[in-house]
Parts: C-alpha cells; structure tokens; sequence
C-alpha cells in the first residue's frame, strides 16, 4: 500500500528543508531563493499576518504570476494555519470581485500592477483588510524589456509593500500551528465553463499524496531541476510545480509568465530536468524562432497535463526534442493526477478511436466509467470518467449543492468522458459537454482534431458543433497553419474524408491565426462555439 508520508504540507516543507537547508528552493531569471531563505521569509510574514489579526483557518488570497514571492506567500499562509486561495493573474474586476467575496479573503497579496488596474477598484467592497503588493522585479536584476517593459515599482495608498512587511517582521517566528490532513491548503477555483467559478478545496492530505505521485512516477525533480512552464495558480503549477519541488526537494525554476523566447532562454540558463504543462506551451516552444534540440537536452522527464494530446503531436515532440513527452489527466478536483503514464512507460494508442492513453491510475485511486445512472459499464465500453482516491477533494467551497452533485459520496464525477483497456490504461474519448450531435450520430471534436493534427500543415485545432438545418448540428473544425506552410480549407476537409466516417468530418473548415486559449494553455472550444452562435445570420 502506498503510505502518505506527511501529515500536511507544512510538514512536508520542513522534510525537505531539513534535508537540504542551504539547497535553491527556488530560481527567478538571476536570482535565487534558498529553502533556508525561503523559511525566514515565510516565517516573517507569517508572523507578521499573524500580528495584523490573521487567524487559522482564515483566507490570503494569492494574485501573482510565476514569481518567488507565491511561493513565500503560500508557506506563510500555512505557518499562519490559513488557507491559500489561488486566483488567476487574468482575472479582471469582475472575476476578482467574484473570488475574493466567495472566498472570503482578509488578506490580498497582489503584483503592483494587478493591483492598480484591477484589484484597487474591487477590494473596497470586500473583506480584505489587508493589502500586500509587490513587484516583478524584485528577486532578481534583469531588465529584460521583452517582460518587463513598463513594469516599474509603485506604491498605492492603502497597501503595504510585501518585502517591507516581511522586513518589519524578520527574526519573528510563528507559533507551532497544527495542521490536520483534512485542513484546506487551498482553494483553487474551476474556471467556470459549467455555472459559476466554484472553489475546489484542495485539503494537505491531497496536496502531500499528489506530490508524492508527481516524484514516484513521473520522476519530477529526482535528478535536476523543475521548470514552471505552467502558471503557478493552476493546480498543475500548485501540485507539479511548487508541491514536489518542496518534497523532492528540487529547485524550482520560474520565468514570470510563458514567453516562448524568454523560456528558451531559461531553458539553457538553468539546464532544467522536468517540466509538465499543456501541449500547447511545449508547441509554443518547438515553433518559437532559435528553438533547437540543446534546449530540450537536459530533460529527463517531460510530462503534458491538463489538456488533450495527439499521438502525431506526441511524435513531433519526440523528433524535434529528443525527449519523449508523457500524458498526465487530472482536474483542479483531483488535485492534478487521476491518471499518469509511469515514466519510461510509453502510452499505447487505441487502435479504434486514435487517442493516447492518458496513463493508469495514480496509486490508491479508484477509477470507473458509468453510465449516465451511475452504473460500471464494462471493460473497454466508454461512460463517464469518476474516481475515487486521495487526490480528490473534500468539496467545494460554501457550496453543499454542486458538492453533492459532483462528488456524490465522495468520489468525482469528472464530466470526461472515456474507456478503460483490460490492462487498466485509462483513454479519454471527449468532455461530456462538447459532444457533437450530428443527425443523431455523435462526434467527439478529439477524434476530429486528432485526424487534424495528421496533416502536415496543420498547428491546432478546435472542433465544434454548429447548428445546421438539416443534421441538427454539424461538424466545424477551426485551424491555425504552421508557419511557412499553406493549406486551404477544402484540402483540409478532403483530408479528414478519407479518414473518417461520413458523419465525423467537418462539413466546414476556417483557417484563423490563433485559438483562442486559456492561460494555463487549454484550447476554448467554448468561445469559438459562442462566437459561431452569435455570428450566424438570422
Ligand atoms: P472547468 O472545469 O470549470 O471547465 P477547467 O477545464 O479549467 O475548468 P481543469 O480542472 O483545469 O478545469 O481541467 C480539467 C479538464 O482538463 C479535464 O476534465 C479534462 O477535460 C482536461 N484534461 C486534463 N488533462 C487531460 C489530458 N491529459 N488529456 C485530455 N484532457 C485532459
């Protein structure tokens, strides 16, 4: 049986800074942070916090990109015996008004910027009593103008600058909290696709298990460094990112936010080992002008997460890198990983549907596939993907309902739907949501996209359903074209014709510069069917 070693993620923070105290916790352009440092600062601001009437159990809300001072402001909130929430860097007012009111937050910890265009409006009508900003800048002396231009350091009235509050408090610990496995780490917010953003509350047993798995399988930081090519409030940045690096222990690599060409540059700086993130992100790279293999020569595991990825794009990794990239399938429910390819073990492709598998089960985790009574189906017959296992959160935040419709008992309802092979490999067929119906035939846009992804001028792809007279809806693939090459949109559709059953291809191609996505890299189906249904003439 697969032991959780920690009680909390406190404790294991401490386990690893006991085995490498003087080691780099975390690395930021040319500055660095020692596990050391990065302890007296969190207990500094802990302490502090805990001087300005923050309490145990209370929320500090986290408004920042990749930088060190998350991570700092995420130890902290432990020490102080809170809960961290995590709120997307893009999230404008009315998003953050949205968070913060759910969440509760007294505390705000934001970059300059954020806070001037878009948090000093909103705060007022929360509960946030204290403001702390800070700056990109800090941590670190480069200028570098493809980031940083117009970045300067401000202050606002009403706020405290973050380092200076930390400075107030340096030398003051706090005293010993308690922390339960139970006890909420963070609150990390879906995106709000299906109603309201709702908090998902990641508790310190979910967050010290998907460490665990993140080091045992997929072999994340054993060997180097890790490289935050995803953002850091997303729960792959949370867990894949900071939580093993805090295990491991293993640096941790920031670069403010994904800039091809300045994580190309990081790349050979810091000689990285292991990185996850979306296909997307890693494509980005491989297309960025001055890519070469020597950037990708000093990983040993390269992991995507988080959304789907083809067979041809995991092959095009693989010739242009030298790398192997493995699949990972979680959700911000799961904590991150429900399913992970071992490392070493390449995923099988199923033969019918062309998908790749997403990877097994993590350890002690239950996965089953149900149809829509919640009934098992069987082996290799497809339903709705729901697990169980101790990655799964406890709920959601002040919200019993949509608990109680989601995690019935428990265990995970994931909106996915997908198949399991005899031998337990886990293959994910679509979202439940964005199933095509096609006179009554349904499509799945992966399966389409995935025919896409086979042409050779072809980037990305979305697949859609829009409405059509006769078929009730039919198939719509939106195309981005690699540079340099030229396809139009009749070739496109011979292309998928000739590989698929009649109703699947798209009836319709259109070629557009770039999908819309969302930071953490994931495709918006979404957006592209809403800008369909309000463009259609009447
Ligand atoms: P919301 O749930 O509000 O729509 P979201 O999509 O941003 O928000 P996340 O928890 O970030 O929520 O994403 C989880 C979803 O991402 C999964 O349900 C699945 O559809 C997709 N996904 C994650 N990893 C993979 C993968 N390896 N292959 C295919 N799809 C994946």
């Amino acid at each position: 049986d697969y032991e959780i070693e920690f009680d909390n993620a406190l404790e294991m923070f401490r386990a690893g800074l006991a085995r490498d105290p003087g080691g780099d916790a975390l690395k930021y352009f040319d500055g660095t942070v020692s596990r050391q440092e990065l302890d007296e600062l969190s207990d500094a601001l802990a302490a502090g916090l805990l001087a300005n009437g923050f309490a145990a159990g209370d929320r500090l809300a986290v408004y920042l990109q990749n930088v060190p001072q998350f991570v700092i402001a995420m130890v902290a909130t432990w020490k102080a015996g809170g809960v961290m929430v995590s709120i997307n860097p893009m999230s404008r007012k009315r998003e953050l008004s949205y968070l913060l009111a759910d969440s509760g937050a007294t505390v705000l910890v934001s970059l300059e910027g954020l806070y001037d265009e878009v948090a000093r409006e909103v705060v007022p009508d929360t509960d946030v009593r204290l403001v702390l900003t800070t700056s990109e800048l800090d941590f670190q002396t480069r200028d570098d103008q493809r980031l940083f231009a117009g970045s300067r350091r401000q202050r606002h009235e009403g706020t405290t600058d973050l380092l200076e509050f930390v400075d107030q408090h340096r030398g003051q610990t706090p005293p010993p909290v308690r922390l339960r496995p139970d006890d909420v780490a963070f609150l990390t917010y879906t995106s709000g696709t299906t109603g309201v953003p709702k908090g998902a509350m990641n508790t310190h047993r979910n967050v010290v298990f998907t460490a665990q798995v993140y080091r045992d399988w997929t072999r994340a930081g054993r060997d180097g460094a890790i490289f935050g090519i995803a953002p850091l409030f997303h729960i792959t940045g949370l867990i894949g990112h900071i939580a093993v690096s805090m295990l491991v222990p293993a640096p941790l690599v920031l670069a403010y936010r994904f800039e091809p060409q300045v994580v190309l540059d990081a790349l050979l700086e810091h000689r990285p080992t292991f990185t996850i993130g979306a296909i997307t992100a890693l494509n980005a790279l491989l297309n960025a002008p001055g890519f070469t293999r020597d950037h990708f020569a000093s990983f040993t595991s390269v992991y995507s997460g988080g959304a789907a990825i083809s067979p041809t794009a995991a092959k095009a990794f693989l010739t242009a890198t030298g790398t192997p990239v493995h699949n990972a399938y979680g959700l911000t429910e799961t904590t991150s990983p429900m399913t992970v390819t071992p490392f070493g073990a390449p995923s099988p492709v199923d033969p019918t549907s062309g998908a790749l598998s997403v990877g097994v089960p993590a350890p002690n985790t239950i996965v089953r596939i149900q149809d829509d009574d919640g009934r098992d189906v069987p082996l290799g017959e497809v339903g709705e993907i729901v697990a169980e296992g101790p990655q799964v959160v406890a709920g959601y935040w002040g919200k019993p309902e949509e608990t109680a419709a989601n995690l019935p008992g428990g265990a995970l309802k994931s909106g996915d739907v997908g198949f399991m092979s005899p031998e337990g490999w886990v293959f994910i067929v679509d979202r439940k949501k964005d199933m095509i119906n096609a006179s009554g035939y349904k499509v799945w846009p992966r399966e389409v996209e995935d025919v896409l992804a086979e042409h050779p001028a072809v980037r990305e792809s979305a697949v859609v359903g829009v409405a059509d007279e006769k078929r009730g809806e039919t198939v719509k693939a939106f195309v981005s074209v690699k540079a340099g090459s030229a396809v139009t949109a009749e070739e496109l559709i011979a292309h998928c014709k000739e590989r698929m059953a009649a109703y699947k291809y798209p009836r319709q191609v259109e070629i557009i510069d770039e999908l819309p996505k969302t930071v953490t890299g994931k495709i918006l189906r979404r957006e592209l069917r809403d800008r369909e249904a309000t463009t259609r003439p009447t």
